[in-house]
């Protein structure tokens, strides 16, 4: 019996895990449904993509999307403690202002927010919060040819900001990365394992939740399959689901919550019919400008036996790149409440998610929409716990998207032309220059465009129809279950996800203690006695 069993040591359910059991009152089981973190290329910053399609990775795709000529895209989503925290490029950005205060939900303006980033992070830099557990910091041997893309960027007319994350000034700076001393450091880093001495925390790695267990419309715990048998986990308190964008709706439809007819359809029992969950889903979308490189600098040598020595030795190195090692927040038009384009610079030629090795040098500019107008939906494809959603984000359904990113490619050509980046930019790889009137642009976009990783949504915080969960995180119409990840944001960041899911954790941990403290998480029935009796299990299922 725990107080709150949490679904998913992802970024949100490290959070949780890490504030919930600072009250040693509370007895927290996280059920995460992939391995432990020991893994060598979670800990090297430039590694990610080597965990892509492994057992780190829930190694998802798209469904044939129409405006990408049909095209199916690859989801890698983290599956393993720190969640997608352990094999993202680490990027370190907040949001702007105007993405919380649009959200227009009490509790959530930027005003209120900021002091939940304030208390989260630990900014070697100097320039945001200090003494939190999430580790902030400069690369550490940035790429000669991103100082050169800096220069170049604001050779072309962007501002140079010491911080991307600076609430007024836009620009382009160089990438914050959530690394500590050249390493990857996650949400598990972070937050869970500082935990795990505490006798009120039980993490189970290996443990897949199947579904939450109701009493009438209360969630009293989860259903979880460990080592090919069903187990119980009864919660006294609440159920928090922190599955990531994907896999949250996918449960609580899977529980019998979401949209009625969708669920009879496939034969699930309806526990409350609520029609937002699985909708709303967004996604930044981007696409890589590419040109040859004139000298060999790129991270192509990064594992090459002298950078590997640099790394073991020194922390040091190609390995410790993120590999996106400086950004810029562009607006396309005048009028805008905030950027709608981002550029990250890459010094490689970035090409299929990484999983091809490139034998020549080269860089990219991403060009990334901020601010998409599409929208998709997660939904079942069937009543098997064990099947992989149907995943439809709807790329480029709203054409302002093609827009943006058709001004960040011609934005990324320019830079790439600018002086100084002459040392290192030879001829572009692709979009080929041929390319050049708008509807080249487009029908090249069509072809190209990839995730930037960042699904959000879709279980959407709100007050509305549509809304899944209050502003207080809680499953409308329901006792005890929360959700708690990217799933709530009702509008994307203009910005990376990390920071501002980790931050809702947050918020959310602050609001369940509230709730014991008012002693309003106690069920009927229930003793109230929370003396610690868990044994602490992280071990690989
Ligand atoms: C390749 C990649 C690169 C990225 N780069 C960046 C970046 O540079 N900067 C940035 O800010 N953001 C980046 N992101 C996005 C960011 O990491 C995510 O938005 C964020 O981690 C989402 O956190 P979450 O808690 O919602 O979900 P996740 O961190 O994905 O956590 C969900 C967890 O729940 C577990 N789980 C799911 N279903 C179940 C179940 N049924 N039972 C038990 N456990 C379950 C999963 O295994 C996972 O551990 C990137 C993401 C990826 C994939």
């Amino acid at each position: 019996m725990y107080d709150v069993v949490i679904v998913g040591a992802g970024s949100a359910g490290c959070v949780l895990a890490g504030r919930l059991t600072e009250d040693p009152r509370i007895r927290v089981l996280v059920l995460e449904a992939g391995p432990t973190d020991r893994k060598m290329e979670i800990r090297i910053p430039a590694a990610f993509t080597k965990l892509f399609k492994t057992p780190y990775d829930w190694d998802y795709s798209t469904v044939a999307q129409d405006g990408l000529d049909r095209r199916e895209l690859y989801w890698p989503r983290g599956r393993t403690l720190g969640g997608s925290s352990s094999i993202n490029s680490q990027m370190y950005v907040r949001g702007r202002p105007a993405d919380f205060d649009a959200w227009a939900l009490p509790g959530w303006s930027w005003k209120e927010v900021r002091p939940l980033f304030d208390r989260m992070e630990n900014d070697e830099r100097g320039h945001l919060g200090l003494g939190g557990p999430v580790h902030v910091a400069h690369l550490r041997d940035t790429n000669p040819a991103t100082h050169a893309f800096v220069q170049a960027a604001v050779e072309v007319g962007l501002e140079f900001v010491e911080d991307v994350n600076d609430p007024v000034r836009e620009g382009v700076g160089y990438t914050p990365v959530t690394q500590r001393n050249g390493r990857r450091w996650s949400a598990a880093d972070a937050y869970l394992h500082p935990a795990t001495r505490r006798p009120n925390l039980t993490v189970l790695t290996g443990a897949r939740a199947r579904r939450v267990l109701f009493e009438g419309a209360s969630a009293v715990g989860v259903e979880y399959l460990q080592n090919g048998a069903v187990h119980v986990a009864r919660a006294t308190s609440e159920v928090i689901v922190s599955g990531g964008a994907v896999n949250s709706p996918q449960l609580l439809m899977l529980s019998g919550i979401g949209p009625a007819d969708h669920l009879r359809a496939l034969g699930i029992e309806v526990v409350h019919d609520l029609p937002g969950v699985g909708r709303n889903l967004q996604d930044h979308i981007a696409v890589a400008v590419i040109v040859s490189s004139k000298q060999p600098v790129s991270l192509v040598a990064a594992e090459s036996p002298s950078n590997l020595a640099r790394f073991l030795l020194f922390r040091k190195g190609m390995l410790t790149s993120n590999v996106g090692e400086a950004c810029a927040l562009v607006r396309t038009r005048p009028g805008l409440p905030g950027p709608d384009l981002e550029l990250i610079f890459a010094p490689v030629p970035f090409v299929d998610h990484g999983l091809v090795k490139q034998q020549r040098h080269g860089l990219t500019i991403g060009a990334v929409a901020l601010q998409p107008g599409s929208r998709g939906t997660i939904a079942l494809r069937s009543a098997d716990p064990l099947d992989k959603p149907v995943i439809s984000p709807n790329y480029v359904s709203d054409p302002e998207d093609l827009r943006v990113l058709s001004e960040g490619v011609k934005l990324a050509r320019r830079i790439f032309q600018a002086t100084a980046l002459r040392a290192f930019a030879a001829e572009a790889i692709e979009p080929d220059l041929d390319l050049q009137t708008d509807a080249d642009l487009q029908a090249f976009l069509r072809q190209q465009c990839e995730t930037l990783y960042h699904p959000v949504g879709t279980c959407a915080m709100g007050t509305g129809r549509e809304a899944v969960v209050d502003p207080e995180l809680r499953v409308r119409g329901l006792q005890g279950l929360r959700v708690v990840d990217a799933s709530v944001l009702p509008i994307i960041t203009r910005g990376h996800t990390n920071a501002p899911t980790m931050m809702v954790a947050e918020r959310a941990a602050d609001l369940v203690r509230r709730s014991v403290r008012e002693g309003a998480f106690l069920r009927p029935g229930t003793t109230g006695n929370v003396a610690p009796t868990s044994i602490l299990g992280i071990g690989d299922a």
